[in-house]
C-alpha cells in the first residue's frame, strides 16, 4: 500500500496496476509493429495516481508518458522517472525554465513561444533540447498551421544557435472516437493535412522526427494512422473510446478486452432502522414506502461521487445490489438495505461496499455506466474523485 497514513479512511479508490498492465498489453497488441506508444497520465493519471501509473505503463512497455502541466510532468520526474514526457497543454513564461530543467517536452507551434524556449535552453547550456511541433488540422485548439509547418520547423532547428531541435510532430483528432461516416471523413482530412505538413517539413530538409496522432480509439481503430507513436489515455484505464461497448469491437472481429483499472469502495459504517413514512436526505426526497432499513456511507460528493448519480448507482454490499435512497450528502450517503430481521441488518455493518469500478473487484456498474446515465464520459467520471479519496494500489514492488 503507497499511502502511509496512521489513519486509512474507509473510503478508498482501489487502483489495480494488475489491470493497468493488462490493458496496455491490450493496446500494444493493436500497434502496427514498431509504433512506439505514449500514455496519458495527466490529470493525476485521469484520477488514478500518476506516479505509480507511470511506472507501471513504462514497466508494461510504454515509451513516452503525456501530462498536461509542468507540475505534472515535474512530479514524475521528482519522483525519478526518466522516460520523455510530453506537456500537451500550454505553459506561461514563468514555468519555461522549468520545463527545460527537468527535460520535459513542449508541444510548440508559433515563433514567440518557440523562441521563449530556445532562450531558455540556450540559458541552460542545452544543444538541441527536443520540442515537438503541433499542428491544427482541425480541433482548433493548439498547434500551427499545416502551411506554417516547414518555417516553424527551420526556427526550431536555427534559433539561439541550435539549443533546440525538432523532437517530432503531432496533431489531434476532433472526433476520431465516432463511427459515423461524417466523422470518419473529418478525421481522414485531419490525418491528410497532418501528413502533408510532415512532407514538407521534409522538403524543407528537415527531419521531423517522431510523428504521432492517434488517440485512445484510432490506436485500436485506424492502423493506417499510427505513424510513429501513438498517444492513449482512456484505454490504458479500462474505459472504451466513446463509450463503445466491448460487443462493438467484437463484431469487428476484434477480442479488445479492458478491464476498469480503479475502483471505488467504502464500508458500511451505520445500519438504521427507518419506519414507514420516515425520510432520508436533503430536501426528504424519499420516504419509506415500507419499514425497512438504510445504510449510511461515509462518501460523498466532495469525493467525486456526485449527486447526480444517485439514481443510477447500484451499490454492491455481499455481492448484492443496493440503490441509493434521497440526495448524496457532501460527505455521506444512504442505500437502502430493504427490510431485514435484526441479526441480518447488525451483519451488514462495517461490510465493504462497492460503489462503481471493475466487476472482478465487486462492482455492479462501472463509470461508463454512469457516465451514460448522466451526460458524461468516463474520463469525467474517474478524474473527479477527489484528492479526499486514498488510492491504494495492488501490486507489491511499485510505489
Ligand atoms: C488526453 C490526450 C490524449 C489521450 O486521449 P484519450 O482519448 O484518453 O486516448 C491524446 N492526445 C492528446 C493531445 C491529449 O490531450
Amino acid at each position: 500500500m503507497l499511502k502511509i497514513a496512521l489513519v486509512m479512511r474507509a473510503t478508498v479508490a482501489e487502483i489495480s496496476l494488475k489491470n493497468l498492465t493488462h490493458n496496455i498489453g491490450q493496446i500494444k497488441a493493436h500497434l502496427k509493429p514498431g509504433v512506439k506508444l505514449c500514455i496519458a497520465v495527466k490529470a493525476d493519471a485521469y484520477g488514478h495516481g500518476a506516479v505509480p501509473c507511470a511506472r507501471t505503463v513504462l514497466a508494461s512497455g510504454a515509451d513516452f508518458l503525456a501530462v498536461a502541466t509542468v507540475d505534472e510532468g515535474m512530479e514524475l520526474r521528482n519522483a525519478g522517472i526518466q522516460a520523455p514526457i510530453l506537456v500537451l497543454s500550454l505553459c506561461t513564461p514563468s514555468e519555461v525554465a522549468d520545463v527545460v530543467r527537468h527535460t520535459l517536452t513542449p508541444l510548440v507551434f508559433d515563433e514567440d513561444y518557440i523562441l521563449l524556449f530556445a532562450q531558455a535552453a540556450r540559458r541552460a547550456g542545452k544543444k538541441g533540447f527536443p520540442v515537438h511541433l503541433a499542428v491544427d488540422t482541425g480541433m482548433g485548439r493548439i498547434g500551427c498551421f499545416p502551411e506554417e509547418a516547414s518555417a516553424l520547423a527551420r526556427l526550431i532547428t536555427e534559433a539561439e544557435q541550435g539549443s533546440l531541435s525538432l523532437g517530432g510532430m503531432c496533431t489531434h483528432f476532433a472526433a476520431s472516437d465516432s463511427a459515423t461516416a461524417q466523422d470518419a471523413d473529418y478525421t481522414k482530412a485531419q490525418f491528410e493535412r497532418f501528413t502533408h505538413a510532415i512532407e514538407q517539413v521534409r522538403l524543407a530538409g528537415i527531419a521531423p522526427g517522431i510523428c504521432h496522432c492517434a488517440n485512445s480509439a484510432a490506436s485500436l481503430e485506424k492502423p493506417e494512422y499510427h505513424l510513429d507513436m501513438a498517444r492513449s489515455g482512456i484505454t490504458a484505464y479500462g474505459y472504451y473510446p466513446d463509450g463503445k461497448p466491448r460487443s462493438y469491437y467484437a463484431a469487428r472481429g476484434d477480442s479488445l478486452d479492458l478491464r476498469p483499472v480503479m475502483t471505488l469502495s467504502t464500508q458500511v459504517v451505520s445500519v438504521r432502522r427507518l419506519k414507514k413514512g420516515m425520510s432520508v436526505s436533503y430536501g426528504h426526497t424519499w420516504t419509506a414506502p415500507h419499514d425497512t432499513y438504510i445504510g449510511v456511507l461515509p462518501v460523498g460528493y466532495a469525493d467525486g461521487l456526485l449527486r447526480r448519480f444517485a439514481p443510477f448507482l447500484r451499490v454492491a454490499v455481499g455481492g448484492k445490489s443496493y440503490p441509493v435512497r434521497g440526495r448524496i450528502c457532501m460527505d455521506q450517503c444512504m442505500i437502502e438495505l430493504g427490510p431485514l430481521s435484526a441479526t441480518e441488518a447488525a451483519a451488514l455493518r462495517w461490510q465493504r461496499a462497492v460503489l462503481f469500478g471493475d466487476s472482478a473487484s465487486g462492482a455492479l456498474c462501472d463509470a461508463q455506466l454512469l457516465a451514460d446515465e448522466t451526460g458524461t464520459i468516463s474520463y469525467e467520471v474517474t478524474s473527479a474523485i477527489t484528492k479526499r479519496v486514498p488510492r491504494v494500489f495492488d501490486a507489491a514492488g511499485i510505489s
